[in-house]
């Protein structure tokens, strides 16, 4: 045999993660640890931890024994340096962003960001003089006309909130490169399970754990992996907005973690045989998922990424707005809800014909579905009876 082992495979990884090391008996998940203070036993053992507050307990905002394995956990399977664990996926996202921007810099923003993100920059950030462009997804290494003396970072999302567009991430990154620009990438709708961005060149990779790492829809929680170069600066970020998690959110975490990769892997089955379903379907004009051969960044999902979670978008022919009550108050498997990931079926409109950049030629209603883990064919019932109200109201 060989010497050297083979390096474990993601779904082992997300089994031992994070798991504590060192004791004789420990328990399989990390369990809560609640603190806020700790206790030392002399003065010269506090100035020692000091040193080091985020390398062990030394005060509950910087971390626990919990929120340090999930970190860690979490650390793993992005590829990082480190992560640090936030208390949602938006703290997750204006601490990265904080980072690296100072008043009179410029950030180059995908069109397609999810739409908090989005206010984030024009509010938050225009405040601070910090001056936004949202860039169209399909960019490419044209991003570089947008650059200016000033930017500092490209904000990248791929796929996009809602409509899915695919970004050519290599292309990016190898702008960002060339100009010494930061990039962060928002991971959460591939997780590390099917995109590792940091591999591919990324800086900063955030997610909202919220979504398929909690995967059960009770607790915020967020996270931002980043390189050996820039955790410095994404540690000062966080720790001084004090965005951090709880160590109840982070055992959650955890807990998704060890069922992420078989949970993905249905989700992803159910939403391609609904979505290639539906793409037969009169009522609906398209459908917008990264996996259908006929969506037009295919080509890019394929190269990149290793898999698709639940999440995609139909876009049905234009009707009345009561016809398309009546489809979606009527279905009894998707629930109407913010958020997405769990193990549940959810359903809401989205409006892309508002942004500015990447315009939507759409002309009927755009429905965003999250497929969870019922079973397939009742979703697909549940959907064929919707198009029937649809066409009936
Ligand atoms: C939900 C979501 C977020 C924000 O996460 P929260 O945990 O809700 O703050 C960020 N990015 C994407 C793509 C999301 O879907």
């Amino acid at each position: 045999m060989d010497a050297t082992p083979r390096p474990a495979s993601i779904d082992s990884i997300l089994v031992k993660a994070g798991r504590e090391h060192g004791r004789s008996a420990i328990a399989v998940n990390p369990p809560v640890h609640r603190a806020s203070t700790y206790l030392f036993e002399t003065l010269a053992d506090f100035e020692t931890a000091s040193k080091t507050p985020f390398d062990g307990p030394f005060y509950g905002r910087v971390g626990t024994p919990t929120t340090f394995a999930f970190e860690q956990a979490v650390c793993e399977l992005e590829g990082g340096h480190r992560t640090i664990a936030t208390s949602s996926g938006v703290a997750a996202i204006g601490a990265a962003l904080l980072a690296f921007l100072d008043r009179g810099d410029h950030v180059l923003v995908v069109d397609t960001v999810y739409e908090p993100v989005r206010r984030f920059c024009n509010r938050m950030l225009a405040r601070l003089g910090i001056e936004t462009t949202f860039y169209d997804p399909a960019a490419g290494d044209d991003i570089a006309g947008l650059v200016r003396p000033n930017t500092r970072v490209i904000y990248l999302e791929s796929p996009g909130s809602g409509t899915f567009e695919m970004q050519d991430l290599r292309a990016v990154v190898a702008v960002a490169r060339e100009r010494g620009l930061r990039t962060i990438m928002d991971n959460t709708w591939a997780t590390p399970v099917f995109l590792q961005p940091i591999a591919l060149g990324i800086d900063v990779s955030v997610q909202s754990a919220t979504k398929y790492i909690v995967g059960h829809s009770d607790a915020m929680l967020g996270t931002v992996t980043t390189t050996a170069e820039t955790y410095d600066a994404v540690r000062r970020s966080t720790q001084d907005l004090g965005a951090c998690a709880g160590s109840e959110e982070c055992n959650l975490g955890l807990r998704g973690l060890r069922t992420l990769g078989v949970r993905l892997r249905r989700h992803e089955a159910s939403a391609l045989t609904l979505a290639a379903w539906l793409e037969d379907q009169p009522q609906v004009a398209r459908v917008l998922h990264p996996g259908l051969p006929s969506f037009p960044g295919h080509a890019l999902w394929k190269r990149d990424f290793s898999g698709a979670c639940g999440l995609f978008s139909v876009e049905l022919l234009p009707c009345e707005p009561a016809s398309l009550r009546a489809m979606v108050d009527g279905l009894r498997h998707f629930g109407i809800g913010f958020s997405w990931g769990g193990y549940e079926s959810l359903v809401l409109p989205v409006h892309p014909e508002t942004r500015q950049i990447a315009r939507w030629d759409g002309k009927g209603p755009v429905l965003r579905l999250h497929v969870g883990l019922e079973a397939v064919e009742d979703l697909r019932d549940d959907l064929a009876e919707g198009l029937a109200r649809l066409r009936s109201a």
